[in-house]
C-alpha cells in the first residue's frame, strides 16, 4: 500500500513538471531554486579560453545551450584578446539538478558563476580571483589572510564576456547578476567601445544587482531563460521575458511535444500570435 502510495505521488509530482522525454533529450524541471536537471550536459574541465575553477568535481552540469554558450564566450575572448588568462567557470548544477550547498539557485542546469577576467596594476591579465571583491572602480583587494595582493577588474575582456553571453540568441540569457558599480563601470566602456548599440541596450536590462543577497562583487552569476521548448517540457520561468527573444523557437521544434497538453499549448501558442498578427496587419490597413 505504501508502495503504491508512493508511487501515486511521484506520478503527480512529475505531471505537475511537464512531460517525460526519451532519455537523451535534456530538461530543466521547475524553477532555479526549486527544480532538477535530467539529461543535462557536463562542461568539461577545461577547454579553449576556460578552466573550471573547481576541476574534477562534479557540480558541472547544464542545459546544453548553457553549456555552448559558456564555451563559445570563452573561446571568443581568448580570440579577440591573444595572450588572456583563462576564464575561470565556477559552479553549474550537480548531475541531476536540485539542492546543493553552496547555492540557492543553480538547481536546474540553468545557472553558472563565471569569475571576473582581472589583470595586475600594469594592466597584464592574471589568473581571475574568485574572493577578490572589486570595487566601482575596478579594484580588488584580497583579504591580508590570503596575502593582501591587489588586482583590477579587465573591464574590457570582461566586457566582451558579457557582450557575447547576451547576443548570443540561442541562449536566451536572463540575468547576469553583477554589482551596481560594475555595471556602471562595463557601461561606460561599452558606450565608448562597443560598436552594436543592441548590445548595450540588452546590458542595460540584463546586468543587474540583485535586490537581495550577495551584490556580486567578485563573480557574475549567469542564468539562461526556460525558452517555448524548455517551458513546454516542465521548465517554471520567474522574471522578465526580454522583448529581443523571438520565443518562437516552438516552431523550431526539433521532435514533437510529448503530451496532448505540451501539443495544445504549443498550438494555442502558435494560433495566438497568428491571430496578434492578423489583428496588427488589419490595425496598419484601417489606420493608412
Ligand atoms: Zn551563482
Amino acid at each position: 500500500m505504501r508502495i503504491l502510495a508512493n508511487v501515486l505521488v511521484a506520478l503527480l509530482a512529475l505531471s505537475a513538471c511537464g512531460p517525460a522525454v526519451p532519455g537523451d533529450v535534456a530538461v530543466s524541471r521547475g524553477k532555479t531554486n526549486r527544480g532538477w536537471l535530467e539529461n543535462g550536459t557536463p562542461l568539461p574541465d577545461r577547454g579553449p579560453g576556460y578552466v573550471r575553477a573547481r576541476p574534477g568535481e562534479s557540480t558541472r552540469f547544464g542545459l546544453p545551450r548553457l553549456v555552448a554558450t559558456i564555451e563559445g564566450s570563452a573561446a571568443s575572448v581568448a580570440e579577440r584578446f591573444p595572450g588572456s588568462a583563462p576564464l575561470r567557470v565556477g559552479d553549474l548544477s550537480a548531475p541531476f539538478g536540485g539542492r546543493h550547498s553552496r547555492h540557492g539557485s543553480h538547481r536546474s542546469g540553468r545557472d553558472v558563476d563565471l569569475i571576473f577576467y582581472a589583470t595586475d596594476a600594469m594592466g597584464r591579465p592574471v589568473r581571475g580571483r574568485g574572493w577578490i571583491a572589486y570595487d566601482r572602480f575596478g579594484v580588488g583587494a584580497e583579504p591580508d589572510s590570503r596575502g593582501g595582493e591587489v588586482a583590477f577588474f579587465d573591464t574590457a575582456r570582461n566586457w566582451h564576456l558579457v557582450r557575447e553571453l547576451i547576443m548570443n540568441d540561442d541562449a536566451s540569457v536572463q540575468w547576469i547578476f553583477v554589482s551596481r558599480g560594475l555595471k556602471a563601470r562595463l557601461l561606460s566602456y561599452a558606450i565608448e567601445h562597443e560598436p552594436d548599440a543592441e548590445a548595450i541596450f540588452r546590458a542595460t536590462w540584463i546586468l543587474h544587482q540583485p535586490s537581495r543577497g550577495n551584490p556580486h562583487a567578485d563573480h557574475f552569476h549567469v542564468r539562461i531563460a526556460c525558452g517555448a521548448t524548455q517551458r513546454a517540457l516542465g521548465c517554471r520561468e520567474r522574471g522578465p521575458v526580454w522583448s529581443w527573444w523571438h520565443d518562437v523557437q516552438a516552431k523550431r521544434l526539433s521532435y514533437a511535444p510529448f503530451s496532448d497538453e505540451g501539443l495544445l499549448e504549443n498550438l494555442l501558442a502558435e494560433a495566438g500570435e497568428e491571430e496578434g498578427a492578423a489583428a496588427a496587419r488589419e490595425r496598419f490597413a484601417s489606420d493608412s
